[in-house]
């Protein structure tokens, strides 16, 4: 790729493929894989990463909420969309631009059966999301019956799908409490699949699950973070690549003395002499507070260098002491190293945080061979 000459998240579309046959080769061959593209495919780039996904032959997309699954339709993806967290006032849309919703609860079947039947669908395929122990969305063990009497005779729609989502995949301290999430799916499998007289296909598993629980594979798995570059463990993480680097240029240098003050509040206040360095990009941009004041490092020719003081809106000081440098050399926030992970474990957070905070304003590049 070509010189860095402002601030870009550059998208490895190589390291995507990379890592979508990394997680589908662990897989039994007939497992449907979906990848999860939601927030801007972890703010990356819903669209192109979508696109990639589907020539890979990905069989499932999946979004949060109805405007990411018309933006992918927009872009020409024609893979089925599993909508996680439609919202009902968008189900005519839904419904028009063929996106299909998770229903998780009593009324928002209610409510998506009757715009099923105002628009006249026939076996509309639907998914339905039971709540195992994560206690987010979901229907209840007791609401099957329910959902047989409802689903059972109805023409307009088909639960093509039942699932379900793992509280703690990457944490095997909990291997316990997720083994009871893996048998109560299936309880609840074998009990919808009479009510119903039909056997939706299942799904459980996110990128950990995968990694951590490849027995529970079912039908079909649900990956985001992994085709990212990230499995929440080292081992894994070896074997990914991330997609995403964020880059920038330096702006400007000072040379400081001691006593002298860094950014707004004087939050850095130098005890020597050092040299700071000036980057266009800022909170605004995704790089929050929570990374100032020492926290966080980035790379300068291949040397950490701490960001002083607190983050601003549009920029950010690092300190550059001893680091030979010049106005307009490189700087990598995050990518092969630091990776997203460790930039963000130094604050406290984690990757996907990072990642699907990178905001709008900052340019995407795309590798792709
Ligand atoms: C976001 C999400 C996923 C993807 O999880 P990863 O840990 O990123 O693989 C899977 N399923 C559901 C329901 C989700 O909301």
């Amino acid at each position: 790729m070509g010189k860095v000459q402002e601030t870009v998240l550059e998208i490895d579309l190589d390291a995507l493929e990379h890592n979508y046959w990394f997680l589908r080769n662990r897989l039994q061959p007939t497992t449907y894989f979906l990848g999860v593209v939601k927030a801007f495919a972890y703010g990356s780039d819903a669209e192109r990463i979508a696109l990639k996904l589907q020539d890979l032959g990905v069989d499932y997309l999946a979004v949060a909420y109805v405007q990411e699954g018309v933006a992918l339709r927009d872009a020409g993806v024609t893979k089925p969309i599993l909508v996680l967290h439609p919202q009902s006032v968008n189900f005519d849309t839904l419904i028009t631009r063929c996106l299909e919703p998770s229903i998780y609860s009593r009324h928002m079947l209610t409510t998506f059966l009757d715009a099923a039947k105002k628009h006249d669908q026939r076996n509309y395929p639907i998914h339905l999301k039971f709540n195992t122990g994560l206690n987010r969305l979901g229907f209840l063990e007791k609401d099957i019956e329910y959902l047989g009497e409802q689903l059972k005779t109805n023409k307009n729609v088909r639960a093509v799908s039942l699932f379900s989502h793992l509280a703690a995949s990457e944490d095997l301290r909990e291997l316990p409490f997720t083994k009871g999430q893996i048998s109560t799916f299936k309880r609840i499998g074998t009990v919808l699949d009479s009510k119903l007289g039909y056997s939706p296909f299942r799904h459980l598993l996110n990128t950990s699950g995968i990694i951590n629980y490849p027995d529970a594979q079912f039908q079909m798995v649900r990956s985001g973070i992994g085709l990212y570059g990230f499995g929440n463990e080292a081992q894994v993480d070896a074997r990914l690549r991330p997609v995403a680097s964020l880059k920038t240029i330096i702006s400007q240098i000072h040379q400081i003395g001691p006593g002298e003050s860094v950014g707004y509040n004087r939050a850095f206040v130098a005890a020597e002499r050092c040299t700071i360095a000036t980057l266009p990009l800022g909170h605004a941009d995704g790089i929050g507070r929570i990374y100032g004041n020492g926290s966080s490092y980035v790379l300068v020719h291949d040397q950490k260098a701490f960001i002083v003081g607190n983050v601003c809106m549009d920029m950010i000081m690092i300190n550059v002491t001893g680091i030979e440098c010049k106005e307009g050399d490189e700087v990598t926030i995050f990518g092969k190293n630091p990776t997203a992970e460790a930039f963000a474990a130094r604050a406290n957070t984690i990757s996907y945080e990072l990642l699907t905070g990178i905001s709008q304003r900052v340019k995407r590049r795309f590798l792709d061979n």
